[in-house]
């Protein structure tokens, strides 16, 4: 088929043109002063979309577990004691590259479908001996679609008199959903291209305080590729210290323009809009999300719990080969029990509708006692009383 329907997956997500444009650009020497017009503006619009005022911004060529790397790699030490909330299967692999990495994780395990637990962590915090180094938390976790309650981490972490550092994993909530790297006391900020900066996967995000800027320079843990010192040294002279991706780093420059000019504001507006439609319609269906209660659901993915003794991995394939469609499977503990639509990005009610048909499609192909139109007119309630949610393209 040589049309592209719109995906629904949790990134990476639908691209606007403006973007693409950006990223496909003629070579440029990255020793010229060109690039320097290209990387200092991306490294600030980053800034601009966390909310982040003093802290440092690094790019590095990968994805969003590069950005874990690095954010492991340049502060902490080999047997570094860190605390991690489990809850999906996302802030499990973030669990799984510490290990790897030598250091002690202190698991917090709660069911999937909840958020972070703050009180657990203070309580943790309250008991350790000096050890933990850094706590782990996963913002929006990708699996179940649950937004846990940043703020209220960095209040536990405040509360427990704790001077841990709080790294925090944004990949599929940054650019989509409200982050606030100062306000909310951040001191890694990690997040990928490929989610609410609409661009192709490419590149690694990550923002750093000062306070973790002081750790690395006495962290122990091997880096060459990620190294925040070559990168900040290479930035001081326009460049990397290798050879970067500088389309990709031009899509981000426009990336972070669009959203930045359509308002940060109005962009978590609209996912939470366009969220409030896709729950909606799986309300409209007779099924729960995983995530366990309002609170806790993500504005830019939600996973939908199908019929006890139906598979939901049969969903993603069926659409993808019936209607060229793309929606998200279960992973991990909740494989063969949810199917995730992502909807973050550059989306808009209308593109929602088709996948939401498409869903609906799907599932009364496959038996389920879904009945047509359900979902769709339940989400069409509900935007029809919104404001238009039209994404604009950046001159
Ligand atoms: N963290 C979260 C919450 C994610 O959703 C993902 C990917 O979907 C990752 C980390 C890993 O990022 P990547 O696949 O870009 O390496």
């Amino acid at each position: 088929m040589s049309f592209q329907n719109p995906v629904f997956i949790p990134g990476p997500t639908n691209m606007p043109e403006a973007v693409r444009r950006a990223c496909d650009m003629p070579t440029l020497d990255h020793r010229s002063s060109a690039f320097a017009d290209i990387l200092h503006p991306a490294l600030e619009g980053v800034a601009q979309v966390v909310r982040a005022t003093e802290a440092e911004v690094f790019v590095f060529p990968g994805s969003g577990t590069g950005g874990w790397e690095a954010a492991v790699a340049n502060t902490l030490s080999p047997g570094d004691r860190v605390l991690a909330v489990r809850n999906g299967m996302f802030s499990h692999r973030w669990i799984d590259l510490c290990q790897r990495h030598g250091l002690d994780v202190a698991i917090l395990d709660v069911p999937w479908g909840e958020g972070m637990p703050a009180d657990r962590i203070e309580a943790a915090l309250r008991e350790d001996d000096g050890r933990v180094r850094a706590v782990l938390a996963t913002h929006n976790e990708t699996a179940t679609g649950v937004r846990s309650d940043v703020a209220a981490v960095r209040a536990a972490m405040d509360a427990a008199g704790h001077d841990a550092l709080l790294l925090v994993d944004g990949v599929s909530s940054i650019g989509s959903m409200d982050f606030r790297f100062d306000e909310w006391g951040v001191d890694v900020a990690v997040t990928g291209s490929q989610k609410g900066f609409m661009m192709p996967t490419g590149l690694a995000i990550v923002v750093v305080s000062a306070k973790a800027a002081r750790a690395a320079e006495g962290a122990a843990l091997a880096r060459t590729y990620f190294d925040f010192r070559d990168m900040r040294a290479g930035y001081a002279a326009n460049a990397y210290p290798y050879t970067p991706a500088v389309g990709m780093l031009n899509g981000l420059r426009v990336a972070c323009d669009m959203l930045l000019e359509e308002g940060l504001e109005a962009v978590f507006a609209r996912h939470a809009r366009i969220a409030g439609g896709v729950r909606a319609a799986a309300a409209g269906w007779g099924m729960e999300l995983c995530a366990v209660s309002p609170d806790l659901y993500s504005d830019t993915v939600s996973a939908i719990r199908t019929p006890e003794g139906f598979d939901a991995a049969r969903i993603p394939p069926h659409a993808a080969e019936r209607y060229g469609v793309a929606f998200g499977g279960g992973l991990g503990e909740v494989a063969g029990k949810v199917f995730r639509i992502g909807h973050l990005g550059m989306l808009t009610e209308t593109l929602a509708l088709g996948g939401l048909a498409t869903a609906e499609m799907t599932m009364v192909d496959l038996g389920l006692p879904v009945k047509l139109g359900s979902g769709v007119a339940a989400a069409q309630e509900v935007w029809r009383q919104g404001a238009p949610g039209v994404a604009k393209e950046a001159a």
